[in-house]
């Protein structure tokens, strides 16, 4: 049966005093059960003055070099200019000791409320974390790539902070969220498919998705991928500045690699996401204690991975794969759906727009997934309607009139 997936057209919505009193205080409404729905209000706001732009250097001086510059128009029709010389170096671990940072480090995050979980270990050699030292019966610091766990153990995140678990899956049966990492795919990665190249795909086929951004990627992107990311009604996450495993560095460039992707996207689209994802999935109660209180509150985990970061092309990673095994891993996530085993939740599910094979991957699949599942972005399935600290963007939800769910029969 074919269904079509979508019934709203405009998604991003710039506020109007009523819809800022229909939707304030930004709430999470949902029908799950508290296994899938924690507090997820929190009392931490992102204080830090990430929203006023004031430590924004040089930013009383006219950019130097006009080719270092991008300027973008946003929804709201207000033009954004960056200077590239205003970022960290792309693809490195930022500098701690510049003043933004030090500023966090002083007087943003209460470290009282920072587990002293240990700096994970990285084996090169073998391109693994190293894991056998920790206690994986009792996973004290709730390390995922550990134990897969996705619910906060230490009681000051739990109790203090109003942390809430790891979202791993949207929970009505039959719904595939849909998320996309390591964007915008810049020109050096996708070359003729280079965005907005996908969103023009995504956008053709009505379909909206998570997406979660590096900051070195957001440096290099075209202006107007970033625009159509935003305008297209996508949520946009944080997804680090150069990509490392969090768990294998300090607190300091923890806070380093949050803050200068969190200060480009809200530099380049004038949005403060409140989601993220951990590169590689790897987060633990410290790195978690840490980005919760830079004000992102939602951790988006998943729970069916495409592996299509392994196929050949720019920035692939592990063993690679062939296009025939990913394709069966598609083909195997319908199948239970259509069989009938696959009932116990929905999902999330990570794909990548990383380089042109992933690309055509996603452009594959995506028309068959639509027959079968329900294809939304996780915001949507989790009834998450700001997923920005702007209370201007509002998202659909599930509970939204002019959005409401239909169920998927079962084929
Ligand atoms: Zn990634």
């Amino acid at each position: 049966m074919l269904l079509s997936t979508h019934m709203f057209a405009a998604v991003v919505v710039i506020a109007t005093n009523n819809i800022m009193m229909m939707t304030a205080p930004t709430i999470i409404r949902t029908q799950m059960s508290p296994r899938q729905h924690p507090q997820m209000i929190s009392d931490v706001k992102p204080t830090f003055f990430l929203l006023s732009g004031n430590d924004h250097p040089n930013k009383n001086s006219p950019p130097k070099d006009p080719h270092d510059t991008m300027t973008i128009r946003t929804s709201q029709n207000r033009r954004i200019t960056n200077n590239k010389k205003d970022y960290p170096s792309p693809w490195k671990i930022p500098p701690i000791d510049s003043f933004q940072i030090q500023h966090i480090l002083r007087h943003v995050i209460d470290w009282s409320r920072v587990p002293k979980a240990p700096i994970r270990q990285y084996n090169h050699k073998n391109n693994t974390l190293v894991t056998q030292d920790y206690d994986t019966k009792l996973d004290p610091d709730c390390w995922w790539s550990a134990t897969r766990c996705t619910i906060p153990k230490h009681k000051d995140l739990t109790f203090l902070l109003k942390i809430h678990q790891d979202i791993e899956y949207c929970p009505n049966v039959g719904d595939f969220g849909l998320t996309f990492d390591d964007g915008p795919l810049t020109l050096e990665g996708g070359g003729a498919v280079a965005e907005p190249y996908f969103y023009q795909f995504l956008a053709k086929h009505h379909q909206q998705a998570g997406l979660f951004f590096i900051g070195s990627n957001v440096l290099n992107a075209p202006p107007e991928a970033l625009e159509r990311a935003l305008s297209d009604g996508h949520t946009i996450c944080v997804h680090t500045w150069s990509h490392v495993r969090l768990t294998t560095l300090t607190n300091e460039e923890i806070v380093a690699e949050l803050y200068w992707t969190l200060r480009i996207i809200k530099d380049t689209m004038g949005i403060t996401p409140k989601c993220w994802r951990p590169p590689f999935a790897d987060v633990d109660d410290r790195v978690r204690a840490i980005a919760h209180q830079m004000g992102l509150i939602y951790c988006i985990q998943l729970d069916y991975d495409a592996q299509d970061f392994r196929l050949p092309g720019y920035h692939s990673s592990g063993e690679h794969w062939r296009t025939d095994q990913v394709d069966a891993l598609f083909q195997e996530w319908i199948e239970a759906y259509q069989n009938g085993t696959d009932r116990h939740h929905g999902h999330i599910v990570v794909q990548h727009e990383l380089n042109p094979n992933t690309v055509a991957m996603a452009e594959k699949w995506l028309p068959r997934l639509q027959k079968v599942f329900r294809v939304v972005s996780w915001s949507q399935c989790m009834n998450v309607s700001n997923p920005y600290w702007e209370e201007a963007f509002i998202y659909p939800t599930d509970d939204d009139d002019d959005t409401k769910r239909r169920r998927m029969t079962p084929l």
